[in-house]
């Protein structure tokens, strides 16, 4: 099969039928052998009807529904399992991404080089400061640490090689950073290309302004889990122990000034609460990467490495 097109849709049901149509129009023209995988994320309005009647009338269409509302990465994740095509392009389901850039993406995948391609809304036909400004802000974060040059890490329309997807698990919130994740698997050939983007026709966003914490909690999650996920005494180790350091030094300090130079009134001087802070402080984070250490010891995911070939195996 040559492309399967995963998008996730949480009510969306206007929109549907007029995107599926669309979707049709373009791979019919470019003769590509294709499905397309709905997932609703527990729609409260008819979406799942309207995934229905498209699947009855056009045997590509596929659909997945969850029992409840998980949110985008959950839908991302379920559509990358069951999507079986060479090259797997997503795509929001609100219409904001053309359809049209399907067989461009595609082409950059096979013949570009590249193992996942992700689309730079370059003119946003959005809200400037809910959502322009703050996506600027996010991106130039991202950007600095992941050491992946893209303009636009949260565009919908991505298209990927088989086993990236294939590959990585997104879950929580973190269909923001699937090109991070891409990274962290070895996909280290990312590319960009400028898409068309449109303002949104039927509904209404489904991401308020939790999006701005949500979305920098998770950068510093990818941040920490990246840098020391499998290696967490690294971390609290180096803290702990530099905190727990300076506090004894503080309190010989302290205990000398006293029994050898008979100063008196230890209790009443800030520095004796401060030694007596970091010290506390030093013991539990070196405790907290004592026992980080002990879980990631007991993880199943522990070995687990993703092997790019064999040979005589
Ligand atoms: N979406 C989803 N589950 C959610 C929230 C959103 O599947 O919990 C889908 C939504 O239906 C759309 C895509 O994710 O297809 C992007 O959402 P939206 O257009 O609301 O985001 P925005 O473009 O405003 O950033
Ligand atoms: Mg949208």
């Amino acid at each position: 099969m040559d492309v399967s097109i995963v998008i996730p849709l949480f009510n969306e049901e206007e929109s549907l039928p007029e995107l599926s149509a669309w979707i049709k129009r373009v791979v019919d023209e470019h003769q590509l052998s294709y499905e397309v995988i709905m997932i609703d994320d527990g729609s409260t309005d008819d979406s799942w009807k309207v995934v229905n009647q498209l699947s009855a009338n056009n045997s590509h269409i596929k659909g997945i529904r969850f029992q409840r509302n998980y949110g985008k990465s959950a839908a991302l994740n379920e559509g990358f399992k069951a999507a079986q095509g060479d090259v797997i392009i997503t795509m929001d389901a609100d219409m904001q991404d053309s359809p049209d850039e399907i067989p461009e993406l595609r082409r950059m995948v096979l013949e570009g080089g590249y193992d996942l391609v992700s689309g730079w809304k370059k003119k946003r036909y959005d809200n400037t400061f809910t959502k322009n400004l703050p996506s600027k802000l996010f991106n130039a974060a991202a950007r600095s640490m992941s050491k992946i040059k893209l303009n636009d890490f949260n565009c919908g329309l991505k298209a990927y090689k088989k086993k990236v997807v294939k590959s990585i698990e997104v879950y929580g919130e973190m269909h923001r950073y699937v090109p991070v994740l891409a990274k962290w698997a070895g996909f280290r050939n990312i590319g960009e290309k400028v898409v068309e983007h449109r303002a949104r026709k039927y509904g209404v966003t489904k991401f308020g302004w939790s999006r701005f914490i949500n979305g920098f909690l998770d950068l510093l999650t990818i941040f920490f889990v990246g840098k020391f996920g499998k290696r967490p005494m690294h971390f609290f180790g180096l803290w702990g122990t530099l905190f727990f350091t300076l506090g004894l030094a503080l309190f010989s300090y302290l205990t000398v000034s006293k029994f050898f130079f008979d100063v008196t009134g230890m209790t009443q001087r800030p520095l004796f609460f401060f030694a007596l802070m970091i010290m506390i402080i030093g013991t539990q984070l070196f405790l907290a990467g004592f026992l980080g250490e002990l879980i990631t010891r007991n993880a199943p995911e522990r070995n687990h490495y993703l092997i790019e070939e064999k040979l005589g195996l």
